[in-house]
């Protein structure tokens, strides 16, 4: 895929979440971002200079029938970018998995790589943009391409998630434009950490809950402590009724 057309037609085709993965790795739509991935993925930071790179596309994580969906902004360039798995291998995802085992949604308190034996019960995490963006700021046209993958994560995820957990502003800005875009009827209320948000779909209603994102911009600064998140994510899955590991 490498035009937003083809991005809408491939995702529109698949059925599963192992094939909508398959096809965001395959994603070329956004050429500062597929440039930025691999330049990063070819210099390295100097303390994995020893390791090899995912350098693209990086897919969604956790469980098939989730019950809470956490969307965040995109990966990091020496995190995500580096493991190929979402929050994984910096500070945001030892943050994130940190609380979610806490709260009795992940397995293990960390997740390291692919391989750690790290599993989610319950929770699936994505994000609004797959491709790290330099700066961490994507923009509006990827946002755009982007949120193509992210509508078909939501059809193919849709039926079990109760829960849709938006970190920092601008997923929470994609969560709400992924809700409308499935029919959502979603009353005005603005991001804030704990903000909630009741969705109408259908016949049935899904909470949108905001956080701040877990960036250490927030976390060094205080304004995210780790009990702000612990309650956040305890909220979600109250609401969610997903059960503690
Ligand atoms: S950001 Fe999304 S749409 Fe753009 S290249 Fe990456 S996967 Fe494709």
């Amino acid at each position: 895929m490498s035009t937003v057309d083809e991005v809408s037609q491939a995702a529109g085709r698949a059925r599963t979440l192992a094939d909508l993965d398959s096809a965001i790795c395959r994603c070329l739509a956004c050429p500062r971002l597929v440039d930025w991935c691999r330049q990063t993925a070819r210099e390295r930071r100097a303390a994995y200079r020893d390791q090899e790179y995912w350098g693209g596309p990086v897919p969604g994580f956790g469980d098939e029938h989730p019950s809470i969906l956490i969307i965040g902004l995109a990966p990091a360039a020496h995190g995500a970018n580096r493991t190929g798995r979402m929050f994984t291998g910096d500070r945001s995802g030892d943050w994130l998995f940190g609380a979610l085992h806490r709260v009795g949604l992940a397995a293990l308190p960390t997740s390291v790589d692919r391989s750690d034996g790290q599993q989610l019960r319950g929770v699936r995490i994505t994000a609004a943009v797959h491709c790290a963006p330099p700066g961490n700021t994507p923009t509006p046209q990827e946002f755009a391409a982007c949120a193509h993958w992210l509508q078909q994560e939501w059809s193919l995820v849709a039926s079990t998630t109760r829960v849709v957990l938006a970190l920092g502003g601008l997923a929470w800005t994609a969560s709400l434009k992924m809700l409308r875009a499935a029919g959502g009827q979603v009353p005005k209320t603005r991001f804030g950490h704990g903000a909630q948000a009741a969705v109408r779909l259908g016949d049935r209603t899904v909470t949108l809950v905001g956080s701040y994102h877990p960036s250490q911009q927030n976390t060094f600064t205080g304004r995210l402590t780790e009990h702000m998140l612990d309650t956040v994510l305890a909220r979600a899955r109250e609401l969610s009724g997903q059960q503690p590991l």
